[in-house]
């Protein structure tokens, strides 16, 4: 066992951060912060074809944004960098020479037409595609040679035939494959840069990574891996491969059904509390079924023996819970900090608009919001006049339009006789309910009309309340255009 807690995170910079790279990242902060270790930030930029420009510093800017904080890497340095793999190129060249040496790797020379022809006869005879060995027993002249002739080459691991891997994944326990299912898979490419399988593996020995915790898509790889360790001599590292994460289908989470990126999320208003929570939750319990936490909160409270490896759900209604949760508790300053940028986009209030009169709309939605670009949905019409009204919108129950209108006209003088002064919620409902209660009328058919008139939508804060923050005369001129 190494002394130290290490784990590292190790993206390739391909673009947005996916949310379960996030979910891969805060676990292994989380095992790592929970056991007191280190968390390390590293680079795979091996696949130069896939690499997207500026995709390292998005991705720090969006782990300042959660919270989750490096120990190490290639924007804070540390003692074992290089943090970029291809800055590493040195150290895996030497590592290759060792390995060939150790007879745990072999050069194969075979061209791009024998490796299709081959897995095309593997197709055809329904085998599973895998390396033949081809080039495996090549003695060492004639490898020399065919290097001096200039011939190209990749280097394959070279599995030991017949035999079986025992590995242990801390979260499945004992896994044995049998190496007659593994494939010789290339460790260094042709152009001298190595695969995700060798790189890997060197920086993780190298790096002291006590806790490789990864996503289950590699657990496949893992006996080929331990493998490699074994031929080098190296300890073994213990290995964690986090569950899958599906959508509520059983799919796997892709683009075509929703957002899939964290700064997707981040755009729409989803806060950093409550996708930690959300996500610290794929694949881990609290014992004491606590469902809200804060990143502290789960790292005192965070144990592997909390988490599986069934596959975790993807639930947005989860998720929109959560951060419904947090957004209530975000005091209005706060809260209006947050939402005036998506006011501001949507052009409904400016630079200029009175910060006061925000709260107050702020205040009155912040119950039905789910995530910030909703305020414009929610709070539109306290911005705008153009509101259009849908006439069958308007009707309480089996009242006709006509009745609607009258009740609305009833309305007027009764709100007329209320001053600017007096124009508060607390008011209008008492002079509104007096009304009603001497008229022996019903709440709905007054209150409803009246709140449809105000906002034009479905579903709104109360009538007294939109009518409050509208101000007198523009409630009257909106229930007068009703009317008329
Ligand atoms: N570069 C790999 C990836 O992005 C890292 C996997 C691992 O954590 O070992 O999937």
């Amino acid at each position: 066992m190494k002394n130290k807690i290490r784990l590292r995170f190790a993206p390739s910079p391909t673009g947005f951060l996916h949310i379960g790279n996030l979910r891969s990242a805060l676990f292994g902060y989380l095992l790592a912060k929970s056991m007191g270790g280190d968390f390390i930030l590293r680079i795979e930029d091996t696949d130069q074809k896939r690499e997207v420009e500026g995709a390292v510093k998005s991705l720090l800017d969006v782990f300042s944004w959660v919270g989750i904080k490096f120990d190490e890497g290639p924007h804070i340095g540390g003692k074992y960098g290089p943090y970029i793999q291809t800055e590493r190129l040195e150290i895996y060249q030497k590592y290759i020479k060792e390995l060939l040496k150790k007879d745990g790797a072999y050069h194969c020379f075979c061209s791009a037409e024998r490796l299709e022809e081959m897995r095309n006869k593997q197709q055809e005879n329904k085998q599973a595609p895998k390396y033949d060995g081809h080039c495996r027993n090549l003695s060492k002249e004639e490898v020399d040679k065919k290097i001096k002739n200039g011939e190209s080459y990749v280097i394959r691991q070279k599995i030991p035939q017949n035999i079986y891997v025992e590995v242990v994944d801390e979260l499945r326990g004992k896994i044995v494959f049998k190496t007659a299912d593994l494939d010789d898979h290339v460790l260094m490419k042709s152009n001298g840069i190595p695969t995700y399988q060798f790189a890997n593996i060197i920086d993780d020995h190298l790096m002291e990574i006590s806790h490789v915790s990864r996503g289950d898509e590699w657990l496949a790889s893992f006996p080929k891996n331990a493998l490699l360790y074994q031929a080098f001599g190296w300890e073994l590292p213990k290995f964690i491969h986090l569950p899958l994460i599906l959508n509520k289908g059983g799919g796997k989470l892709s683009k075509r059904q929703g957002d899939v990126f964290v700064e997707d999320y981040r755009n729409k208003g989803y806060l950093p509390e409550a996708i930690i929570n959300f996500c610290a939750l794929l694949g881990w319990h609290p014992k004491d079924d606590q469902e809200i936490l804060s990143m502290d909160e789960i790292i005192k409270k965070f144990n592997i023996s909390g988490m599986g490896s069934s596959p975790a759900v993807f639930d947005l209604e989860k998720l929109d819970y959560l951060n419904g949760y947090y957004l209530r508790q975000k005091n209005i300053e706060e809260l209006s900090d947050l939402c005036r940028p998506y006011l501001i986009k949507e052009g409904l209030v400016d630079e200029k608009t009175d910060l006061k009169f925000i709260h107050k709309v702020i205040t009155v939605s912040q119950e039905r919001l789910k995530k910030l670009e909703d305020i414009n949905e929610l709070s539109f019409y306290f911005f705008r006049d153009d509101i259009v009204y849908d006439e069958n919108l308007l009707i309480w129950k089996n009242l006709s339009l006509k009745e609607v209108k009258n009740n609305l006209k009833e309305l007027i003088p009764v709100l007329e006789s209320l001053s600017e002064n007096d124009w508060t919620k607390k008011k209008l409902e008492e002079i509104i309910f007096n009304y009603i209660k001497n008229n022996n009328k019903k709440n709905g058919d007054y209150l409803w009309p009246m709140r449809v008139a105000l906002s034009g939508e479905k579903n709104s804060p109360s009538p007294t309340e939109i009518a409050e923050i509208l101000g007198k005369k523009k409630s009257l001129k909106r229930i007068n255009n009703v009317i008329n």
